[in-house]
């Protein structure tokens, strides 16, 4: 086996670009270790850099069980590090230092080595990986290695399939196309005459530029040549589990990675709500801004009159100017290794050499500003990288300075992930694993891309920098750059130009209040606030925000790309790590929630008519027992495992059967408090009898708003109706609260109402004992409590259902609590 060391200046990036890759051979038989990050400064915050030592640690822990070890690199000093940690290990394991991009090398890395492959072929995968990309981005001329597709061998099996899923053969399906081959000699081709590739190869694979719609031959030969050929019909025919609807043309989309003027793009106009995928959770809003397009190089041929060229020096002189001082400023905000970056940059742009060979390039040959300056960075370039070595890798920052300066003499905008004073929000056709050192530590608060899934680099920088996102949003690019969006990541709407009371009461969720690890009322009785997590990293940062527990683990959110259901011992493996989070805590366990906005094409891939009125939730287990009682069994494993307090719950429950059912099975798993969730009108009013045969209910709003107003939640247009405070919605959670005072059994509330500071309250009176919400919500909710007591709660509640519409509860409710 071949390992894999990845080498990254952030822990962050590096353990998201592992997470993405791990995903594409379902994280088995591959051994990979990162290396990132240079320790931690004094307030404990995350050095970004590099460590030999950790590197080479790295590589003598693989060379335990591997038989050779490749190492990929994020930044240019990174392979320095590489390159030492060489010297320092320990083990004479075979070692390959590769130039392959970090991302997409780490990806065709690991699926080629859990493919079996010999650390040339691993080392050569890695390499090629950047070749896929080129050849999608080059336009139409084929990739180099495209082929003429072969004749049909006589004892060959072939099939001809089309591609159906809206994001072609990118790196997932192309995992999953290599699993599904493997051991066999597969091949495909695009047809009528694209290149050809090798199913094990992930870089072929994507070379293959394949896209919706396109048709592609298989072939095989051998004795299982026509089992794997079934395997993969079946997969293209699926969408790769990522759907079969039509999407916008790609070419559209490249063409309008641009600042000011998208060309193909329609502008969206204000009070337009877009849909997409909310990946990221949050709710923020603040002005859109584009991912900026690349600097064109200055036209060599454009001259400057004599007169007029002292203005042209002028303007060089002002320009480097101002960017000294923009990198000055931003120099002072940063830290570690990105101040280290900034204050060299800043350093070039004063370096009075450049500024000076410019000029004279101006007042001797006529050039305009920004060619003279384009041209004396290419000497200047030119001559550090005939150094070699370390002033070799400065060429980067010379071209940086150089784009800095064009930018601001031509007044655009500098290209490349922008930067603001004020917090804005990134809109992009997709972002690259590049754009994520440029978002750390910036003023980006929210992404929003047209393409991507929940896997894709946009979702995965946004988890890890903790800001809300929302992927595959058509049209996004479109929308005026400067105007204000309100971006949802739960819901995944992108509302343009919203109201400005709908901006206050996003920017006010956005302002973390801190939490001190206890929910309480003003009378001191205790109101548990817990949190919702979909995984093991996002339960590391809700026992961080201190949260009392997890009042809802979305175990959906853990298998959102499988194909296959996960086997229990991978169950057992993605439960633990949330319990891990939470030692001697109470941990709420919900079954998986498939299906509507939220399709595991291994549980319910049916194209239904209305999704959310389907087969979703609890109701799978009509079809497929063995999925729920495995989980079951997975979830008691990892509950004998660990010490948290496992309680499990079911979602869309309607009937008191489905929950005496539920109940029966859980308990038979060996899971000893189990629960349902109260998300249709019907469980609300059979409360008190679902609690007759389980331990407790958690009212999930989101869903019990849209079933009782009848009104799609994913649809930003049906705002107003999916809204807690509608009075119908309170009076069923107030019957719901009743049945739990009434058996004295825990009612919790885990849907987004929970977070909503002044319903809370509300929900307190209406019977509700748990409050569970994103964690950066707990402080706020914590605060909004602390300061009434239960009398004002329950006073709140009865004037909530007296209410008739939704305002009228806000405003009853907030007259109550304010004491007017
Ligand atoms: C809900 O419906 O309120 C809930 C918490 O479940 P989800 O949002 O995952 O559907
Ligand atoms: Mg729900």
């Amino acid at each position: 086996m071949i390992g894999i060391v990845a080498v990254s200046h952030s822990a962050r990036l590096g353990e998201a670009a592992l997470e993405l890759a791990l995903q594409m051979v379902r994280g088995g038989g591959v051994r990979v270790l990162v290396a990132a990050g240079a320790g931690t400064d004094a307030d404990g915050a995350a050095i970004l850099g590099t460590d030999a030592l950790a590197v080479a640690a790295a590589i003598d822990d693989l060379s335990a069980d591997c038989d050779g070890v490749l190492v990929l690199m994020d930044l240019g000093s990174a392979v320095l590090s590489a390159e030492l940690a060489l010297e320092l290990r320990m083990s004479d394991v075979p070692v390959r230092l590769t130039p392959a991009p970090f991302v997409e090398g780490l990806l065709a890395a690991v699926v080629s080595a859990a493919a079996g492959g010999s650390l040339e072929v691993v080392a050569e995968e890695a390499s090629a990986a950047l070749s896929a990309k080129s050849g999608q981005l080059g336009g139409p001329d084929e990739p180099a290695s495209a082929a003429a597709p072969a004749l049909a061998r006589s004892d060959e099996a072939t099939r001809v399939v089309t591609v159906r899923n809206p994001l072609g053969i990118h790196a997932r399906p192309a995992a999953l196309i290599a699993e599904g081959s493997a051991g066999t000699d597969v091949r495909l081709t695009r047809l009528p005459d694209g290149p050809e590739a090798a199913a094990a190869s992930l870089s072929r694979l994507l070379m293959l530029g394949a896209r919706q719609g396109d048709e592609v031959q298989l072939s095989a030969t051998g004795a299982d040549a026509e089992a794997a050929l079934d395997r993969l019909v079946a997969l293209f025919d699926d969408g790769f589990g990522e759907g079969t609807d039509a999407a916008s043309p790609p070419e559209e989309i490249v063409q309008t990675r641009s600042t000011d003027s998208p060309t193909t793009a329609a502008l969206v106009e204000s009070g337009t709500v877009l849909s997409g995928r909310g990946v990221s959770a949050g709710r923020v809003a603040a002005q859109a801004v584009l991912l900026a397009a690349p600097l064109d190089e200055p036209d060599p041929r454009m001259t400057v009159d004599a007169s007029e060229r002292e203005s042209e020096v002028s303007a060089i002189e002002w320009a480097a100017v101002a960017v000294a001082d923009q990198l000055r400023r931003r120099t002072s905000n940063a830290t570690g290794e990105a101040r280290a970056i900034l204050d060299a940059s800043r350093l070039l742009a004063s370096d009075p050499e450049l500024v000076a060979d410019a000029t004279v390039l101006v007042r001797s040959k006529g050039r305009t500003a920004a060619r003279a300056v384009w041209e004396a960075a290419v000497a200047h370039e030119k001559g550090l990288r005939a150094m070699g070595g370390r002033m070799a890798e400065r060429a980067a920052d010379i071209r940086d300075v150089r784009d800095r300066i064009i930018a601001e003499i031509l007044d655009v905008e500098m290209p490349g992930v922008p930067e603001r004073d004020e917090p804005f929000v990134l809109v992009a056709v997709d972002l690259a694993p590049a754009d994520t050192a440029a978002l750390e530590g910036g003023n980006c608060v929210a992404l929003v891309t047209e393409q991507g899934g929940p896997t894709s680099h946009t979702a995965i920088i946004a988890r890890s920098l903790g800001i809300p996102a929302v992927v595959g949003a058509a049209g996004a690019t479109g929308i005026a750059p400067g105007a204000h969006v309100l971006v949802d990541g739960e819901r995944g709407t992108v509302e343009v130009d919203p109201s400005s009371t709908r901006i206050a009461e996003a920017k006010a969720a956005a302002i973390v209040v801190p939490f001190d690890g206890e929910g309480v009322l003003a009378d001191g009785r205790p109101i548990a606030l817990l949190a919702n997590v979909g995984g093991a990293a996002e339960a590391v940062t809700a026992a961080a925000s201190k949260a009392e527990g997890v009042g809802l683990f979305r175990t959906e959110f853990c298998f959102l790309d499988r194909v296959d259901a996960p086997s229990v011992d991978e169950q057992v493996e993605a439960y633990r790590g949330v319990l891990a989070a939470f030692p001697g805590r109470r941990v709420v366990v919900r079954t998986l929630d498939a299906g509507s906005d939220k399709p595991l094409p291994f549980a319910n891939a049916d194209a239904e008519e209305n999704p959310a009125l389907g087969v979703r939730g609890l109701r799978i287990a009509r079809r497929s027992p063995g999925l729920l009682d495995d989980q079951l069994r997975a979830l008691a494993l990892a509950a004998d495992a660990e010490s948290a307090l496992v309680e499990v719950m079911a979602p869309m429950v309607a009937t008191v059967d489905e929950a005496r059912d539920f109940a029966d099975r859980a308990r038979a798993a060996g899971l000893e408090k189990v629960g349902v969730m109260v998300e249709t009108p019907s469980a609300a009013l059979l409360a008190s009898e679902m609690l007759e045969v389980v331990d407790f209910v958690s009212i999930g709003t989101n869903d019990l708003a849209q079933y009782t107003l009848a009104a799609d939640r994913l649809l930003g247009e049906l705002g107003d109706l999916n809204d807690p405070w509608q009075p119908a919605v309170l009076r069923l959670i107030g019957q719901a609260g009743a049945a739990g005072r009434r058996w004295n059994l825990p009612v919790g509330v885990c849907g987004e109402a929970a977070a909503d500071p002044t319903l809370a309250a509300v929900l307190v009176g209406l019977g509700v004992t748990s409050l569970s919400m994103t964690p950066r919500a707990l402080g706020r909710v914590a605060a909004a409590l602390a300061a009434v007591t239960v009398e004002q709660c329950d006073a709140a509640a009865e004037a909530v259902l007296r209410a008739a519409t939704a305002a009228d509860a806000r405003a009853a409710a907030s007259a109550v609590l304010s004491g007017d």
